[in-house]
């Protein structure tokens, strides 16, 4: 079947979904986004995707030409023309076509497009044994430049990341704050596990309030596991027990190396592998269901 592709307003083909080159997500990366993921037929957490983005639109002073209830019923039209209960939806609100100046003034109206895919990041033996991970000199940008809360389309600092990650042939990397604490991975949140005790930095270090990693703290306080906000260095995650990323490309995925230091045993410890298994639960039934 063809791909569907929803484009300001209209369900178009793949061949047909094009913005003008004048469009400001493209000239300059400015709007927002959310990857959000299908499970049978399930919009895992969509309110709270859509929530984070009005949040980033409002954050950037964007006007979404749709509510948030127009744009949840655009989610669901969009995978049922695909027939895709299992896949991943890029939903994207660029500033829209204006001039070559960057004022955003000169942007009537915003581009919004959802795009619903296929998606599987990392090889099915990444999660039985664990990812290799680096730090790296990228830092996460600072909250008073671009605020790393907010979603936007600008994902340059953590294309360096990537690319970094890529140099030392990794497949996600970890990014310290401007004051050398740990703040996330280039799409993924950080936890750690150390003595039972979890901990994830609090965003205000310089993360994304990821969907998942909100997921992954609730299920970890309803099987009562000790769970701590705080700020960390890489020393903490060098001598943790378990070290996981989260993020809805990624899901939950164990880290078994970090630059050089072998986590715990090597593997997937007790803790990740359990909320793993919880979470693999919940993501059929936390959500809105469009089949
Ligand atoms: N941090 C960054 C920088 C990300 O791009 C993502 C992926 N959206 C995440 C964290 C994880 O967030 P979520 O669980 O909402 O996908």
């Amino acid at each position: 079947m063809a791909q569907v592709i929803y484009l300001n307003g209209k369900y178009v083909t793949k061949e047909e979904a094009v913005v003008s080159v004048y469009d400001h997500g493209f000239l300059y990366g400015d709007g927002i986004f959310e990857g959000i993921r299908v499970y049978g037929g399930n919009i895992f957490k969509c309110r709270e995707h859509l929530d984070r983005l009005y949040d980033s639109a409002k954050s950037i002073m964007l006007d979404i030409p749709l509510t948030q209830e127009e744009m949840e019923q655009a989610l669901i039209e969009t995978i049922r023309l695909n027939a895709l209960p299992d896949g991943y939806i890029r939903l994207i609100v660029s500033r829209g076509t204006g001039n070559l100046g960057l004022d955003p003034r000169r942007c009537p109206v915003a581009s919004v497009i959802i795009i619903v895919e296929q998606l599987a990041i990392y090889p099915v033996e990444a999660y039985l044994n664990g990812l290799k991970t680096v730090s790296v000199s990228t830092a996460r940008n600072i909250p008073n430049a671009l605020n790393p809360k907010i979603k936007s389309l600008n994902y340059l600092n953590n294309i360096l990341v990537k690319i970094q990650a890529n140099l030392a042939d990794v497949g996600e990397a970890i990014m310290l704050n401007a004051q050398g604490y740990v703040a996330e991975g280039s799409s993924d949140n950080i936890f750690i596990v150390k003595k039972g005790t979890i901990y994830t930095p609090p965003c205000y270090i310089g993360a994304l309030e990821g969907i998942t990693r909100a997921a992954i703290m609730e299920l970890a306080e309803q099987y009562g596991y000790k769970l701590k906000e705080e700020p960390f260095t890489l020393h903490d995650v060098y001598v943790a027990d378990e070290v996981f990323f989260t993020g809805t490309a990624a899901e939950v995925i164990a880290v078994r190396e970090v630059d050089g230091r072998v986590i715990g045993s090597g593997q997937a410890g007790p803790v990740t592998t359990h909320l793993m298994e919880e979470f693999r639960k919940i993501v059929f039934v936390d959500g809105v269901q469009v089949f």
